[in-house]
């Protein structure tokens, strides 16, 4: 940060940073006391930033890669981060600014304490960036452990088995079981740097108790990441549940339209670490953004970060559309001859579903009826009676769902993810993360629900 010389020119601009970060704080504090439709529609972009953009309505896109200064004070001051400013896209934009004051508001939504979000240029370098920090070694060839559940995204098991186990010798615990907790308390030990699950997890749809998992990683003084990037915080607010940083893949249900990748890390203020300095654990998504991120350089797009915010304003109701129309679809294919197996965490026999019952509500929906709605997201996967060859040729006919590896889209879409997204893990790794060959993935689009069933219903007749 600042080097260690005299400031005292500086004072105008640091008063002035002060004045700005102030008059931000208190739109913020207005924000949160909104209700979670309004911060979805407006984010941060209230009028006062309304008026300094030219009256544009619409946050605009900052296509530009660096800012003017007014002269070389201004400069000094920005660039030792004395003051807002945003100085260079890789490191700060406006229009990236407003999307992760939105998302750090929805994602806080409900927690009583400060977060903070670093957005990314996709979910997987939100993935990177939210753990690499965790996994310096304090001592050259110390032995570090992480602990994750298997049950997760094939670029994830990817990014832990691969570049961080074979690569980089960190030793990844998995979890095989993320319900049991006693599996997670048998792997940490004082040399595990955090833990990881998703909640619930893709393709398989696996649920894990956030609450449980997180008071055992803060009895070990480590933080509990969970990706939740298939609830959205619609449908869950893990940093409520206890959760000290959430990843997200932006460019699933957060985006349902499906014009951009991204993604993002949001944390709350104060997290537990066993390494880092002071900064990281004060507010870990700040620290992301100015010195990692700034170093690896995994920003995001401005123009990336538009297309989000403008599809973000309605997630509510479209994660409790979407959800509603996977419940039908899933029981559906519950009661269907051809189809030997459901994972979906709505259904009454599935095991994930007390927990996920008590985890997945949609937000605000008490206001409406008087209590709270359980909907457990759009994504559902299942297996075709008759093995391999059958799945294939069901997978084949189908007649208006896409194939595509591809999830949290308005479209209904589906995948064989033995065959795309956990593909390169081989056998070993599939059967670690529960994938089995005959597995389909299922995203459930806002199409009418009978004519998704519909195309299913004729895909799986002989
Ligand atoms: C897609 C996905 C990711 C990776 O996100 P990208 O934006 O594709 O890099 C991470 N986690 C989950 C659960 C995902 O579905």
């Amino acid at each position: 940060m600042a080097e260690n010389h005299d400031v005292s020119h500086l004072q105008p601009y640091i008063d002035r940073g002060q004045q700005m970060a102030e008059s931000e704080a208190a739109q913020r504090q207005l924000m949160r006391r909104k209700r979670f439709d309004t911060i979805a529609v407006h984010g941060i972009y209230g009028l006062e930033a309304v008026m300094a953009n030219q009256g544009s309505i619409n946050e605009p896109a900052y296509l530009t890669p660096a800012q003017h200064f007014e002269n070389s004070d201004h400069m000094e001051t920005a660039l030792a981060y004395l003051m807002p400013a945003w100085a260079y896209s890789r490191i700060a934009n406006p229009t990236l600014h407003y999307l992760e004051e939105t998302l750090a508001l929805l994602e806080g939504y409900g927690f009583a304490g400060e977060v903070s979000c670093c957005t990314a240029s996709s979910g997987m370098a939100a993935i990177f960036l939210a753990t690499n920090p965790f996994l310096v070694e304090e001592q050259r060839g110390e032995s570090i452990n992480i602990v994750v559940s298997s049950r997760c995204y094939g670029g994830t098991f990817m990014l832990f088995s691969e570049r961080y186990a074979k690569e980089r010798g960190i030793d990844v615990r998995w979890v095989k079981d993320p319900l049991d907790l006693s599996e997670w308390q048998s792997l940490v030990d004082s040399q595990t740097r955090f833990l990881f699950g998703e909640m619930p997890s893709n393709p398989g749809l696996a649920v894990f108790d956030i609450e449980q998992v997180a008071d055992l990683a803060h009895q070990a003084g480590v933080p509990l990441i969970v990706d939740s990037t298939v609830a959205t915080p619609a449908l869950l607010r893990p940093l409520c549940f206890g959760a000290d940083i959430v990843v997200q893949s932006v460019s699933k249900s957060m985006n349902t339209g499906g014009l951009a990748i991204a993604g993002a890390v949001i944390a709350r203020h104060q997290i537990p670490s066993q390494v880092g300095p002071d900064e990281l654990k004060d507010n870990y998504a700040l620290y992301l953004k100015l010195l990692p991120g700034r170093d690896f350089g995994p920003s995001l797009s401005p123009f990336s970060a538009l297309m989000i915010l403008n599809d973000l304003r309605t997630l509510r109701s479209k994660l409790d559309r979407l959800s509603r129309n996977a419940m039908q679809v899933a029981s559906f294919l519950d009661q269907h001859a051809g189809v030997t197996a459901v994972s979906y965490p709505g259904l009454k026999n599935d095991p994930g579903y007390p927990v996920a019952s008590r985890l997945m509500t949609l937000v605000d929906a008490e206001e409406e009826s008087g209590q709270t709605v359980n909907r457990y997201g759009h994504l559902l996967s299942f297996r075709v009676a008759g093995g391999v060859a059958s799945t294939r040729r069901f997978f084949d006919r189908l007649q208006m769902i896409m194939r595509a590896t591809d999830l949290g889209r308005i479209k209904s879409i589906a995948t064989i993810p033995a065959i795309s997204t956990h593909q390169q893990q081989g056998d070993e790794g599939r059967s670690l993360a529960d994938i089995p060959p005959d597995l389909v993935r299922l995203n459930v689009g806002g199409e009418h629900p009978l004519d998704i069933i519909d195309d299913l219903e004729q895909a799986l007749q002989r």
